[in-house]
């Protein structure tokens, strides 16, 4: 078992829709538009639905609105089953009220690969990184973790490995492995 998701078993219930990493990106004067608008000035009364999935219900009355809602390599999984969802680059009004809640610490996200649970998004988040460019697959959650943690976010071995409970020596062996397997993926 790896250390990294020792505490973490994936629901039962995930959805099959769960594919990839998004490919979401933060549009253009984003704080202009409606959906931005509603995601700030209505509260959303929804919750967790599983550890990737979360139902929207803003007080605006418009309906329940079910949204992944999660991490996976080193974007964000964002997807709404709502007709708005299509437009806006798929920042509907609901994932919006996600992302404008996650950055002011109301919600949190899982990371469906090593388990770990992000109050904000973190430094090594990719909006709009491309699915296949890196194949996160090959990485075990533990390497997966050490890698977007200290290489990608720029955290010290020390600091990681003070707050993973692992050795300065083990980190170190994790990220080796990591580059060592993303290196060989883009052969
Ligand atoms: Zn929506």
């Amino acid at each position: 078992m790896s250390l990294g998701a020792r505490n973490w078993q994936p629901s039962g219930d995930l959805p099959q829709r769960i594919g990839g990493p998004s490919t979401l990106s933060m549009p253009d004067e984003w704080t202009f538009s409606t959906p931005w608008r509603r995601a700030q000035e209505e509260t959303d009364h929804g919750g967790p639905v599983n550890d990737a999935e979360r139902m929207v219900r803003l007080s605006d009355g418009s309906g329940v609105h079910r949204v992944t809602w999660a991490l996976r390599g080193r974007s964000l999984v964002a997807e709404c089953d709502c007709s708005g969802h299509k437009y806006n680059d798929g920042w509907c009004a609901h994932v919006a009220s996600l992302w404008w809640q996650w950055v002011r610490g109301q919600v949190v996200v899982t990371h469906l690969d090593t388990g770990r649970e992000y109050p904000q998004p973190p430094a090594w988040l990719r909006l709009d990184d491309t699915p296949d460019r890196i194949d996160f697959d090959q990485l075990s959650p533990a390497e997966l973790d050490a890698y977007l943690t200290c290489d990608e976010a720029g955290v010290g071995v020390r600091r990681y490995a003070r707050q993973s409970g692992r050795s300065p020596g083990t980190v170190g062996n994790l990220l080796r492995r990591a580059r060592d397997k993303i290196e060989e993926g883009r052969q």
